[in-house]
């Protein structure tokens, strides 16, 4: 039974990150008047979450070579049960860049939302945006470069 649960909730994450990718492409095509400098298979598998903030762009992914920090937001507890997912394999993640032009350089801060299936219930749950992270600018760090193109498909 539990193999069963564990099936359906990878057919769950599968499923929205189809469901994602066909709102991605359907937005997609009703912004294509638009211009469309975008480079073509810069941003293949990355995939963008959730509507524009008003803190910076989110009309595009930056590549993985312009983001600056990332910022992995990791579900702590399963929003149906409450069962912790510290232990739980990252499913799928959204991406959200938020893009901030300080005086001396613009600075690109990604944020990976990962979803993550609940072992007890199967329910699946995303990490959220902490709301000090959207403004707060930090120093690039390590992570640059290696964490950005490892892991973005699961
Ligand atoms: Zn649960």
């Amino acid at each position: 039974m539990d193999e069963l649960l564990q099936k359906i909730s990878k057919l769950e994450a599968l499923l929205e990150a189809a469901m994602t990718r066909i709102a991605e492409l359907e937005a997609k095509g009703k912004q294509d008047s638009g211009n469309s400098s975008k480079p073509p298979s810069s941003d293949l598998g990355r995939k963008r979450g959730g509507q524009p903030g008003h803190a910076g762009q989110t009309r595009e992914l930056a590549p993985p070579e312009e983001v600056d920090e990332v910022v992995d937001q990791d579900p702590q507890t399963c929003e149906n049960c409450g069962e912790s997912l510290e232990n739980e394999p990252r499913v799928d993640a959204f991406l959200r860049q938020v893009t901030e032009t300080p005086w001396y350089k613009a600075f690109v801060k990604e944020f990976r939302l990962w979803l993550k299936a609940c072992p007890k219930c199967g329910k699946t749950t995303r990490g959220q945006m902490l709301r000090a992270c959207r403004t707060a600018l930090s120093v690039p760090n390590s992570m640059r470069g290696s964490a950005c193109s490892a892991d973005a498909t699961g």
